[in-house]
């Protein structure tokens, strides 16, 4: 039987169901456990307190499957969470809302290292964890019982499998290869995602409600769509009646695609601007010639991925949040976001609020943004939340 025991006091997060064991945690392995083997954990008096994948590469050692020690995990375990998940799916999957949306999230969905997202009649995979390597063919064969589709396409190309001594790997993994770009759309507005070599698995599905929402804000002004990607909230907010938008964005290919996507919905009718570059840069060459919009958003990537590059991430995000509260006519609205999971609602709102003293506006907040509820946030896994983001108005 391969088993950890935890070191004394280190078992008070498992007990709270955090499904996270790091290897200073443990204080025993008895057996010899493989990468990707279920582990039974216990505490340091012998309390079992469920089962956990091993994962000896990487410093996060064990994460927890279940905190039953009385529950197999097996291929049907792996059923019955998908199960659940996609069930958790219902309502958005039977609305006309859209025909994309994240089916799996991960830890908070119970199922580690696993992403699943549906492009119309295709899902994409991204598995990161030696624990859920070892699942896929059981994955893959449940999803294709639990949600029938055109293919289901892998992308673990992501770099957190270099931690767990996994290589890359992407292609089919069952039925037809995706199209070149699979056409979503998304409250009416249609969207070509590049599954193969787009951001994660090809589209930003997590700003869903936010771009509804930022859509609402948008009639008859004008739009600047900073760190643009494929066009998503500027198209949302041209199709809600927005004067003019300008997309930024620092990927010659993602700008090509938001051009394409700008045709896709017919709102390019030269009121629409295409600055390839940095954020950084052209924000301030506006604030120079004193350029003026009513509706900024700003949907950075992700500044920090390590604790010690939070301060440099803070400086980033005041930077930006500094130009934009600069480049707002009186009322405008601000719709600014951090994906980064070291920056807590707290930090991202002292570093808005700094930004805005030395701006010199008076900014109101309308609403706290986050990711869309199919990004779902296990209540005992606070890590969860990592989009956040504050609706502006600014004076
Ligand atoms: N708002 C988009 C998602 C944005 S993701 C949507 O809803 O679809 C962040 C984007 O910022 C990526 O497309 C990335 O290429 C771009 N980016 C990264 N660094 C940048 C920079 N310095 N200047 C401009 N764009 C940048």
């Amino acid at each position: 039987m391969n088993e950890i025991i935890l070191k004394p006091g280190r078992d008070h997060s498992v007990t709270r169901r955090h499904p996270w064991i790091f290897s200073g945690a443990i204080a025993q392995v008895e057996g010899a456990p493989a990468p990707g083997d279920t582990v039974r954990v216990r505490s340091s008096d012998g309390a079992e307190l469920g089962w956990g994948a091993w994962s000896p590469e990487s410093q996060m050692r064990v994460r927890m499957w279940s905190f039953d020690p009385a529950e197999s995990v097996d291929a049907s375990f792996i059923e019955r969470r998908l199960a659940h998940a996609i069930a958790g799916r219902a309502t958005l999957l039977a609305a006309d809302v859209t025909n994309a949306c994240r089916l799996v999230n991960a830890e908070s969905d119970g199922l580690p290292g696993l992403v699943v997202d549906r492009y119309d009649n295709h899902l994409v995979c991204q598995i990161t964890t030696a624990g859920m390597e070892r699942w896929k063919s059981d994955v893959v064969a449940a999803l294709t019982r639990l949600w029938p589709c055109a293919g289901i396409y892998e992308r673990s190309d992501a770099e957190a499998r270099a931690h767990e001594g996994l290589a890359p790997a992407v292609g089919a993994l069952a039925g037809a290869e995706p199209p070149e770009r699979i056409e979503i759309q998304e409250r009416g507005c249609r969207y070509l995602v590049d599954v193969r070599a787009g951001h994660k698995t090809g589209f930003y599905l997590d700003q869903r409600d936010n771009r509804a929402l930022v859509a609402a804000c948008a009639t008859g002004g004008d739009m600047l769509n900073v760190f643009a990607y494929t066009g998503g909230f500027g198209i949302a907010a041209m199709m809600a009646g927005a004067a003019s938008v300008t997309h930024v964005e620092l990927s010659a290919d993602a700008l090509a695609l938001a051009r394409e996507n700008s045709r896709l919905n017919v709102c390019d009718g030269g009121n629409a601007e295409y600055i390839e570059g940095n954020a950084f840069e052209v924000l301030r060459t506006f604030r120079d010639a004193r350029r003026e919009f009513d509706l900024i958003v700003l949907d950075p990537p992700k500044f920090a991925d390590a604790k010690k590059h939070l301060m440099a991430a803070c400086r980033g995000y005041k930077d930006i949040n500094l130009l934009a509260f600069k480049l707002l006519r009186p009322g405008g609205v601000l719709a600014t976001f951090s994906c980064s999971g070291l920056v807590s609602p707290e930090i991202f709102h002292k570093v808005v609020s700094d930004a805005a003293v030395d701006a010199r506006r008076d900014v109101q907040v309308l609403q706290r943004l986050q990711q869309a509820g199919d990004h779902p946030e296990g209540l005992f896994f606070p890590e969860g939340l990592y989009l956040k983001g504050l609706l502006c108005r600014v004076w």
